[in-house]
């Protein structure tokens, strides 16, 4: 927990949101600005600021958010989507608390 982090009080409960799914390691919600039908975000649990920040210890963690994101996009029949993490704010990041944005449901161009 970070203080003044909206994502870990999102986690916390102490802001809501409008969760897709959690476990012990990530929460999934929705992006309260959507940039496309679906736009959910993607959260560890733990505190991690930036992509740039990600050590050894985080690979379970990282390995984990991905196998999350694909069950959660299979359970809701989400079978085509774009994966983005900012890293740094002038990559966009405005939050810095790692997250996957996974983003579907319209005809998206290449990166
Ligand atoms: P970033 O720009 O850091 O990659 O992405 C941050 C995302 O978080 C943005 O798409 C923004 O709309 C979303 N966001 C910011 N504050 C909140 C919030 O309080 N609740 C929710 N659900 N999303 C938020
Ligand atoms: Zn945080």
């Amino acid at each position: 927990m970070e203080n003044n982090c909206i994502f870990c009080k999102i986690i916390n409960k102490e802001t809501k949101a409008e969760i897709i799914f959690e476990d012990d390691k990530i929460i999934v919600f929705k992006d309260i600005y959507p940039k496309a039908p679906i736009h959910w975000l993607f959260v560890p649990k733990k505190h991690i600021p930036t992509h740039m920040e990600i050590t050894e210890e985080d690979k379970e963690i990282m390995g984990h958010l991905h196998i999350i994101t694909q069950k959660v996009a299979k359970e809701n029949n989400i079978n085509h989507y774009k994966l983005i993490m900012n890293c740094g704010y002038e990559a966009g990041q405005r939050v810095f608390h790692i997250h996957l944005h996974l983003l579907s449901g319209k005809i998206m161009g290449e990166v």
